[in-house]
């Protein structure tokens, strides 16, 4: 204990009651404080804490400052730099302070400890000890932010003065009921005083949680009043309860009276209206019903999304902005978008149609349209569609019936005029399900569509306003009646430089802001995209090449995420490094002339191809193997290319010369093996058969009839007749009947004739890559040419491909796809392509840049292919034909 009294400094706190035995964490800014501190510290002395009387007090004077205050160590003393004074204080002893001896620079006081009264051993005090240790343990368990010792801080205290010390320090109460605890020498009467704060504290906290737990209790009730409303909405409309069923029925009608619906559907709509409140609430009807009217009522019914005047200008410019070519295409739009809006808006009566193989812009160019247009676009697929009711909807009596695609695609786009692009026109189909062709008719009639009535609507709605673009790979297979309707624009497919002026303006700049690249721009050398173009894709369109270009942004996006350097230019090596060799090499075709092989070229499913035709000739019994994707076209092909070949080999002045001196018919000759003989002539000797080819030759081998004669002449001029068909001593011996031959009694003896050469042949063609052709038979003259250069074992020149039909005397027909075929004899590498010459005007008007890098020469006989497809001759090397 310090001897007293004593003259200290003192800290007048504003609100902090210090007790004794309590540690504290002070703040002190005020410069009286702060001095008194400083000077307690740097004497190592005590100082006195003393509450004010009113916390607000700035500058206290004497009488500002409670009279008991408590005696006070420093313990840790610091400065912070905006000059306050952050100290940690213990409290010692209460101190009674006698008087003020300086107010300046500091409170200086004499101060004398607070004797306490002694405290006889009576059960009161003990009581009163119990009754707030009791008290005190409540206090801690209901406030959890009271420190866990304060729990544990009487189990060892026996003196009230220090037990009212410890427990007042732990109260949360106002500073005013502190200073009373901590004043007063009786120490019963601070016990009885802490004993009644105490029970006021618990009650009050008691009370503070029962408001709390009301609280809460309220505001779970109004959630689950919330919820239950909830639930009891969903139970009403599940049980379709009277006053949901009235509100329903009135809001039904209010939507009907928001649209401006024409009559006669106000009308079948305001009946169903009604009919569904009639409806028993949990009849199967009421949600069929329902389903109707949200449907019909979800229809635009009149909006339309803008200028009814197309803006042709608009249209051209987003056209031009996002398509590189195209003239012709674009003309043909803005053409059709003038008619329309000289119209008054109307769209011509043709529907436009754009044609060509996929990735050619077709969806696209219909896109920038709509964008032009400012008309939202809808897409229809009608490939594979064959039933009627995907166009017209289905009736309501079928279960799950739905508006058809038509209905359908107005009530996505929200207005009555979008741009409803019809994709794959000519991959509908019809059968016993109706035509969906026809009733596609019905909705691009102008004069129909006024008036379309969709089978599940069973309500009028007017089409005419809807902008319809159609689109097809193939004209050739769009049904008859659409043909008719439409206003054809072809889009036949680029050249690689177009390609290459696609990528680099529009794919290129398009992708790499996807990838978000776009400050990187075009990584491309010219050389790289070319490569990619020749090498890596083939394909009319180019789907392929963006989905490539794609690839390289993709790789160059993670290489900058994972933190590599990004090329600034990609040239072909760096290409292939990113996106791996080319799976093509450019030259497809052959360097050398190779002998049973020539090239087609046909008008397919990816616009224009080349096409690989091999045949090999081998003795045999008279087989044709045809092999690869053949299509029924091209065996018509093959079969009418034989039949001619078959006669013309032995009948054509030049043909036959040909064959007759060819290394092919000297091989065939020394292979020959004879037909056992037939069955006319007895049983075959070895059991062998017949052997037919195609083209038919009637009657079987030597020993048939023997009427079967006739004058016949051998390659050397001799005439052959296909009802000749016996093995002979020679071929030069004419006037042998078949039924001399007969007699002879070791046939492989004996030469065969030219037509039996032919007709016990093995033929084997094949088509690597098998485009089946689309446009007709075309591959004519180049199977013709495969199969001669087999026969006579002559090579075909390489780089010369040839497209057109042939018939059995070898006229040779026009063909179609024009521009598709020479595209791809370009990106091929072909060098000549032989046409019929009745093609000339169509290839006269076709782009002069399409025929720059090839040679097209015209054909009318099959006999004039020969010098373009076969060498020379050259006498020295004997190989040629020429
Ligand atoms: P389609 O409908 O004919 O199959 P898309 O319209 O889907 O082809 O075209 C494929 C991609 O090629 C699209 O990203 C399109 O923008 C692009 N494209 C095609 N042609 C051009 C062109 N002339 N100019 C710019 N981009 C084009």
């Amino acid at each position: 204990m310090t001897e007293m009294p004593v003259t200290v400094p003192l800290l007048a706190t504003r609100d902090l009651v210090l007790f004794p035995g309590m540690l504290a964490p002070i703040f002190v800014e005020r410069d009286k404080g702060v001095r008194a501190l400083e000077q307690a510290y740097q004497s190592g002395e005590t100082l006195v804490m003393a509450a004010q009387k009113s916390a607000v007090v700035d500058d206290p004077g004497a009488d500002d400052i409670h009279r008991v205050g408590t005696l006070a160590k420093v313990v840790q003393f610091s400065r912070l730099s905006d000059g306050t004074i952050k100290a940690l204080i213990e409290g010692r002893e209460r101190v009674v302070i006698d008087d003020f001896i300086s107010t300046q620079p500091f409170f200086l006081v004499r101060a004398q400890p607070l004797e306490s009264r002694p405290v006889a051993n009576k059960p009161r005090p003990r009581a009163l000890m119990d009754s707030v240790t009791r008290e005190f343990a409540n206090y801690v368990g209901q406030n959890p932010q009271l420190p866990e010792e304060a729990e544990t801080a009487l189990e060892t205290v026996t003196d009230p003065e220090k037990m009212v010390d410890i427990v007042a320090a732990n109260l949360m109460i106002g500073p005013d009921r502190k200073q009373e605890l901590l004043d007063g020498d009786d120490p019963e009467k601070r016990l009885l005083l802490l004993l009644e704060t105490l029970i006021q504290e618990n009650e009050f906290i008691a009370l503070e949680n029962e408001i709390a737990e009301r609280v809460h209790d309220n505001f779970e009730r109004q959630q689950r009043r919330v919820f239950l409303h909830e639930r009891l909405k969903v139970l009403q409309e599940e049980l379709g309860e009277e006053g949901e069923e009235e509100s329903e029925r009135g809001s039904y009608m209010k939507q009907l009276a928001e649209k401006k619906l024409p009559e006669a559907a106000t009308a079948t709509l305001t009946k169903e209206i009604k009919r569904l409140a009639d409806l028993p609430p949990l009849s199967a009807e009421v949600a069929v019903a329902k389903t109707y009217l949200d449907t019909a009522l979800g229809l635009p019914w009149g909006v339309k999304s803008g200028a009814e005047i197309p803006d042709v200008a608009a249209v051209a410019r987003v056209l031009d902005d996002t398509h590189y070519g195209l003239k012709n295409v674009k003309d043909r739009i803005i053409e059709y978008l003038a008619v329309a809006s000289l119209r008054g808006g109307t769209p011509p009566n043709a529907i436009l149609c754009l044609v060509g193989p996929p990735g050619v812009g077709k969806t696209s160019v219909a896109m920038a349209t709509a964008q032009g247009l400012e008309r939202p676009l809808q897409r229809i697929s009608l490939g594979g569609v064959r039933d009627e009711g995907e166009i017209r909807g289905h009736r309501r009596t079928y279960v799950g019936a739905m508006p058809g695609r038509i209905i359908d695609a107005l009530k996505r786009a929200g207005v009555d005029d979008p741009v409803v692009v019809l994709d794959e026109i000519d991959k509908m189909e019809s059968d016993w399900r109706g035509d969906p062709a026809a009733a596609l008719m019905e909705v691009l009639d102008p004069v129909q569509n006024r008036t379309f009535r969709d089978n599940y609507l069973e309500l009028e709605y007017d089409l005419s306003h809807v902008f319809f673009i159609a689109t097809a790979n193939y004209e050739e297979d769009i049904p008859e009646t659409l043909h008719d309707r439409l206003e054809i624009i072809r889009l036949p497919g680029y050249t690689d430089r177009e390609k290459a002026e696609i990528a680099q303006r529009h794919l290129v700049p398009k992708i790499a802001g996807e990838s978000g690249l776009a400050d990187l721009g075009n990584v491309f050398t010219p050389g790289a995209l070319r490569g990619v173009i020749r090498d890596h894709t083939r394909e009319a369109g180019v789907r392929e090449l963006a989905r490539l270009i794609g690839k390289v942004y993709r790789r160059l996006a993670r290489m900058k995420v994972e933190g590599k350097p990004l090329p600034r230019r990609l040239g072909p090596r760096g290409l292939a490094k990113l996106i791996g060799p080319a799976p093509f090499l450019a030259a497809r075709l052959g360097t050398e002339p190779q002998v049973g092989i020539s090239l087609g070229l046909a008008y397919t499913g990816a616009g224009g191809d080349v096409l690989r035709i091999e045949c090999v000739v081998t003795p045999g019994k008279g087989d044709f193997h045809l092999t690869g994707q053949v299509g029924e076209i091209m065996q018509e092909s093959v079969t009418a290319a034989w039949g001619y070949l078959k006669t013309s080999l032995v009948r054509d002045p030049i043909l036959s010369r040909l064959w007759a001196e060819s290394p092919g018919r000297a091989y065939l000759l020394d292979n020959y093996q004879p037909p056992e003989s037939g069955e006319e002539s007895g049983p075959p000797p070895h059991g062998g058969e017949r052997y037919g080819v195609p083209g038919g030759v009637p009657g079987g081998p030597a020993g048939g009839a023997g009427e079967a004669g006739g004058p016949s002449r051998g390659p050397g001029g001799h005439e052959v007749t296909d009802m000749e068909a016996g093995l002979r001593e020679t071929a030069f011996r004419p006037e042998e009947t078949a039924a001399d031959v007969g007699r002879v009694p070791e046939p492989v003896c004996s030469l065969p004739s030219d037509h039996e050469l032919l007709s016990a042949l093995e033929v084997r063609m094949h088509f690597p890559e098998g485009a089946v052709p689309k446009e007709g038979p075309s591959a004519g003259i180049a199977v013709a040419t495969a199969l001669l250069s087999a026969l006579v074992q002559a090579p075909v020149l390489p780089k010369v491909a040839l497209s057109g039909e042939i018939t059995l005397t070898g006229e040779v027909l026009p063909v179609g796809g024009l521009k598709e075929k020479l595209l791809a004899a370009l990106r091929e590498g072909v060098e000549t392509v032989v046409l019929p010459s009745t093609v000339k005007p169509q290839v006269h008007e076709l782009p002069a840049e399409l025929k720059k890098g090839v040679n097209i020469v015209y054909v009318d006989n099959f006999v004039e292919v020969l010098p373009y497809a076969f060498l020379a001759n050259e006498p020295q090397e004997g190989d040629g034909l020429f």
